[in-house]
């Protein structure tokens, strides 16, 4: 990963901090946002941000996060009501930021936390020991609180010297605010080690494949065709080593593609004998299962069928229904279009048929 403190690095297109602050920016509840920063830092500030309108320019913090939060507190003193934040949770989500605010207009300090999910042990003296996860939370930020109130709980624990709160919260209790607990996210987790940035940069930029396929077969006297995986009565019907079907060639070849697996011929061979007269639904059942051997989740199909005869649009629904019951996925996520060729070339002259195709697939 990159060197330096993590909320400046990059997640997808934007820093982790942009990522944070755009989620209070688009907060109609919020009306202005103050950053707080380490004093060797101003450069990698000002390159991780791009325009933040309701940015107020950002201080310099302390050597504690207890003092930090105070000088931040010191340059907003007309806020009434203040969030605060770690900036290495970008996850959260404006409709929380909401529910807390919403929550300040009744409660004195108001903690996002969710509920522990694991299994617990204590460790002592080198034994561990199971500890019950009944009634335990874990606590998120933003963290709301009266400006005044929190502004106070701050400066009676810089005067007893107490700088051991790991959280506004805890030090908010300590001074005698009720804490209420509202509904954290699970997604709005803090980036902490390594592997936390790595699986938030791969979450912010998907790897995205679209695979292409190209297919055609000649038309010669006989009595249907066979179009993704339909058989059609016509007067002519495809010639070919398999059944001949041009769309779901056409389609294996894309979903081959998004993985990088070469093309149809390479897994059956034209001149393998045991794919003579093939129904063509194994090569794209064969296809679909590589792509799910790599961890791949398919997630589109687009056929296009190019062809003056026989009408497609009759039996366009019965196409989308098999394609998408070979490959295992909702008829919502397969397309299939036809088109003539205006009779030009060698489609108009009805000599064969050409399949256009794509594949989406979002690989992990
Ligand atoms: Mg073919």
């Amino acid at each position: 990963g990159e060197a330096g403190p993590k909320q400046y690095a990059k997640i997808g297109r934007h820093s982790v901090l942009a990522t944070t602050l755009n989620a209070f920016q688009d907060c109609p509840l919020i009306e202005g946002i103050q950053v707080v920063i380490h004093e060797d830092d101003t450069d990698l500030y000002h390159a991780a941000l791009s325009r933040i309108e309701k940015l107020e320019p950002a201080v310099i913090g302390g050597a504690t996060r207890q003092s930090s939060v105070l000088s931040g507190l010191a340059a907003i003193p007309e806020a009434t009501h203040v969030l605060i934040h770690d900036a290495a949770r970008p996850f959260v989500r404006t409709d929380l930021i909401e529910t807390i605010c919403t929550a300040l207009q009744t409660n004195a300090a108001v903690v996002p936390a969710v509920a522990v999910t694991d299994s617990l042990r204590r460790v002592e003296d080198g034994k561990s020991s199971a500890v019950s996860r009944q009634g335990l939370f874990s606590v998120q930020t933003p963290q709301g609180f009266r400006s005044a109130d929190i502004q106070d709980a701050h400066d009676r624990a810089e005067k007893v010297g107490r700088n051991d709160f790991t959280d506004d919260a805890s030090l908010a209790e300590w001074a005698g605010l009720d804490v209420t607990l509202v509904s954290g996210d699970p997604a709005n987790m803090k980036l902490t080690t390594p592997a936390d940035m790595a699986s938030a940069s791969a979450s912010k930029v998907p790897d995205v494949r679209v695979g292409h396929g190209y297919d055609t077969h000649q038309l010669v006297a006989g009595d249907g065709v066979i179009l993704c995986g339909v058989t059609i009565p016509h007067n002519r019907r495809l010639d070919g080593h398999s059944d001949a079907d041009v769309g779901l060639h056409a389609l294996t070849d894309a979903l081959l593609a998004t993985i990088g697996a070469g093309d149809i011929g390479d897994h059956f061979p034209p001149t393998d004998p045991q794919w003579r007269g093939a129904k063509s639904d194994q090569f794209l059942a064969h296809a679909a299962e590589l792509v799910r051997g790599r961890g791949g989740t398919i997630t589109h199909m687009d056929v296009t069928l190019l062809c003056e005869s026989p009408k497609i649009g009759p039996h366009r629904q019965a196409m989308r229904e098999m394609m998408a019951k070979i490959v295992g996925i909702d008829v919502d996520r397969v397309s299939v279009k036809a088109t003539t060729n205006e009779r030009v070339g060698f489609i108009g002259r009805e000599e064969g048929i050409v399949a256009l195709a794509t594949a989406t697939v979002v690989l992990p």
